[in-house]
Formats: structure tokens, sequence, C-alpha cells
């Protein structure tokens, strides 16, 4: 028979947009445990999984602090309401949190006023992520139009009903389903209330359970935070003095990269983060933030280091591809890593199509290097201590593109207008100061024999694990 052996959430607290996927363990009629959902459309043995999400409406509800999500709201910003912002983002816990968030808060208040000007056709994007709902999110149960219980756009929560599930009149709870997936994305709508996600296996003939449910109760769903901007620090003209830069301008036009480490969720641990919040370490809370920022930029190149590779193949491959980016990606090897194989990282490079096309890939495996280094000139009996300290599974993504602009042909008419970009993670230890350099010389001399051979500009990117001074600086 199919029954539910487990179920938990990645964390207790939900936050608006970010979808939450809960840990199901089944065990299938065959006795096989597994993760795998049975959904209606592929029963086992005549059986399946339902899920239902609640929101639990309480008339005790209170409004949240926008800056402290655990915290209750003293005080509102009357400029944020005349403004027409979001309310939650409103709520303060004090004075001094209200006034300490001023130089982010009044970014708010700053691109109302400009979305209002351009004819609001900007508060959408802006804003959307908070759903439709808008003002009417903090009235308390029962006040609000059915409206209001609408599903935000994009937003893909099954079919729900438009009307309460159950009422406890002593607690003065109400229930209103709103979901009937396996995952659930929670909307501005849910602000303030605790969700609730039930599952039980079903028959598929009578559509009737036939076994006990399993439910579990998050937190209070809170509003996502409003970034942080980024302080970024200008690169010292110096550094890129002796450059011919007017030059390079001419005969291939302008681009723009960034380079990112993203940090793998694998290394995002609460041990190493132990001053964040867990649900912000969550994957599926910073993956939204890390898309936003990335696609923010809009730069013509993007390389990221630390690209799980299950993260790059469901999320970062198909969503830059909506975005106009075309995706290259190597992943570390693994001979000394010993976790989850879905868990590996490595590098990802991606460019947008109307601007490059692909024309080759290389891979460089620092791990090969070692081995070749070692057999040419290290004497048999020291060759296993030099193999271990080498050895650290890093890599480097070296593509080369064709641009699709600039001045075609102007110095020589018919060749094509190629670059070669280099893309890597450096070894992080602060102890193997020889391992990094030798690494980044490693890479330095194959990208040497690409561009002799073939008279291509070099962009090297990656996370070198070095400050300018330091050992490695390029
Ligand atoms: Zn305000
Ligand atoms: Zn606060």
């Amino acid at each position: 028979m199919l029954s539910v052996v487990r179920v938990h959430l990645p964390s207790e607290i939900p936050i608006v947009g970010c979808e939450i996927t809960p840990y199901v363990l089944l065990r299938r009629p065959d006795g096989a445990v597994s993760t795998n959902d049975v959904p209606e459309t592929a029963p086992a043995d005549g059986q399946f999984m339902r899920y239902r999400w609640y929101r639990i409406q309480s008339d005790r509800k209170v409004p949240i602090c926008s800056v402290h999500p655990m915290e209750q709201a003293t005080i509102q910003c009357l400029g944020c309401l005349k403004s027409k912002i979001p309310v939650a983002k409103s709520y303060h816990c004090s004075a001094k949190c209200f006034s300490d968030a001023w130089q982010h808060h009044k970014v708010l208040h700053e691109r109302a006023s400009s979305a209002l000007n351009e004819n609001g056709a900007e508060e959408e994007e802006l804003f959307g992520r908070f759903g439709s709902g808008g003002s009417g999110v903090l009235s308390t149960a029962g006040s609000g139009s059915l409206s209001n219980f609408g599903q935000s756009p994009g937003v893909n929560n099954g079919p729900v009903p438009f009307y309460p599930s159950g009422t406890d009149k002593n607690s003065g709870e109400t229930w209103f389903e709103v979901g009937r997936s396996r995952t659930y994305t929670p909307t501005a709508d849910d602000i303030g209330h605790a969700l609730k996600f039930e599952c039980v296996a079903v028959d598929s003939e009578k559509k009737s359970p036939i076994g006990p449910s399993t439910s579990i109760m998050t937190s209070r769903v809170i509003p996502a935070p409003t970034p942080t901007p980024r302080r970024l620090i200008q690169v010292n003209g110096d550094v890129l003095g002796h450059l011919d830069l007017d030059s390079q301008i001419s005969s291939l036009g302008t681009f723009t990269v960034l380079s990112y480490n993203i940090l793998a969720d694998a290394y995002a641990t609460t041990d190493a983060y132990s001053y964040c919040p867990t649900w912000a370490l969550t994957w599926n809370y910073r993956r939204q933030n890390l898309l936003r920022e990335i696609i923010g930029y809009h730069a013509d190149i993007i390389c990221l280091q630390e690209v799980q590779v299950n993260h790059f193949e469901d999320f970062f491959s198909p969503e830059l591809d909506k975005h106009g980016y075309q995706a290259l990606y190597k992943k570390r090897t693994t001979e000394v890593y010993s976790g989850n194989p879905m868990a590996i990282d490595g590098c990802a490079t991606f460019f947008r199509r109307d601007k490059f096309s692909h024309v080759k890939k290389y891979e460089v495996e620092f791990n090969k290097a070692a081995q070749s280094l070692t057999d040419a000139i290290i004497p048999a009996a020291q060759k296993r201590v030099a193999l271990s300290r080498l050895i650290k599974d890093n890599i480097a993504l070296i593509a080369v593109l064709e641009a699709k602009f600039g001045n075609h042909g102007a110095e020589n008419p018919g060749k094509r207008q190629l670059l070669c970009v280099a893309n890597t993670h450096i070894n992080v230890h602060q102890d193997l100061k020889d391992v990094k350099l030798w690494e980044v010389h490693t890479l330095l001399k194959g990208l040497e024999k690409i561009a002799v051979s073939a008279d291509i500009p070099m962009l090297v990117c990656g996370d070198f694990n070095s400050t300018p001074g330091r050992c490695i600086c390029i």
C-alpha cells in the first residue's frame, strides 16, 4: 500500500514568491522507499498521492516588521501608503528600526515615484512579486474581498476554490485551501498567516483516502525582504592603464562581462553562516535573488562559479535561456570530493545569443595537468606527496565565441571576430598558495596556446580566491 514515511520542510518560515518544496518520503506499493512522486496521472497499483495546502487565517493576525520578519510591527511609514507601495513594506518594529532602514527604505519611495511618473508601467515589474493583492494583504480575515484570495500572476499552485475550507469558531481560525500541488509558492495574501501542508494516499477508482493523512505546519509567511543595494568597489583606473583600450574598442566593439561566485547550496550551511537566518540560506530563496540580480546587470557574457550540476540543469540554464542566453558548463572533477553527486559544483558561462555565437569549448581539469606534471618531473618516490598536494578537483571552462557585432572585417576583410573567454574557480585554501599559483599558471599556458594558434583576444574570468597584491594577480 502507498504510504507516507516522512515529511519535512526545508525551512519553517515561508517567504512570499519563494517556492516551498516539502521533502516527502513515500513507501510505494511494492515496498520501495523513494522521494519520487506518485501523481494521479501515473498511479502505482491503483493508488496516488494527493496534496493540499491551507492558509490558516486567524482573527489575531498581526502586522510584521518589513526588516525583521520575526518581529511584530509597531509603526507604519505613511509615505509608503501615499506612494501605494505594498503595505507589507511600510511596517517596522520600532522607530530605531525605521531610521536604521531609512537609507534603503527611501529607495522604495524613489522607485515608486519614478514608476508613477512613467504611468505606472514599471510598478508591476518592481512590485509584481508581492502579488496583485497589494494593499489588501493585511486586512483581517473575512473583511477582504474575494479577489484578495486569488493567485499572483505567474504563480502555479494548482486550481484552488475561492472559499474557506473550514472555520474553528473557538480559536477564530479560518482555513483556506490555497494549493493542490506538491509544491506551493506563497503569495502576498499569505503574509502573516501560517500554512498547512497535507498529503494522503488515495485510491484511483474511488478517489478516497486509503490511509491517514500526514500534515505539517509552517511558521507565519513573511514578505520577501528588499535586497540591500550592493556597495561596489571602483577598480582603480591604473589597473587598466596599460591596455590599449582605444584600439581594442575600435576593432571589436564593446561588450559587458559579469563574473560571480554564487555560493553553491552545498556550502551554504548553517555552520558556515551561523549569522544568517535559515530561511535566507535555503536554495529556493537564494536562487530567485541570484537570478534577479544576475539578469539585472544585462551583461553580454556571464561567468558563474560554484554552480551545482542540478541547479545548472533545472534552473540557471532554462531561466537564462528565457532571457536570451546560451549556456556552457563544466563541473568539477571528483577525485577528492565525496558528497552528493548532484551537488557537485562547477563553472557556467553564458553569452547573449544576439551578440555572440559559440565556436568551441575547451575543458581544463587541473587534476590531469597535475598527473602529467608529476609524471614528467617528479621522482617516483615523491610522486604521491606531490599529487596529493596538487589534486584538488579544480577546473576551468574555456569558450571561443564569435562576435556578431563590431567592426567586422574592416582591417582584415573576411576575418571572423573571435573572443576567448576563460572561467575558473581556483583553490580556496589559504595554505595552498603554491597550488593556486600553479593552477593559474596552467590555465594561462593553455590560453597562450589558443591565443598563439588563432590570434584571439583573451578574457580571463573567475574566482581566484586571491586579492590584488596577493600570490595571484592577473
Ligand atoms: Zn515608506
Ligand atoms: Zn524591525
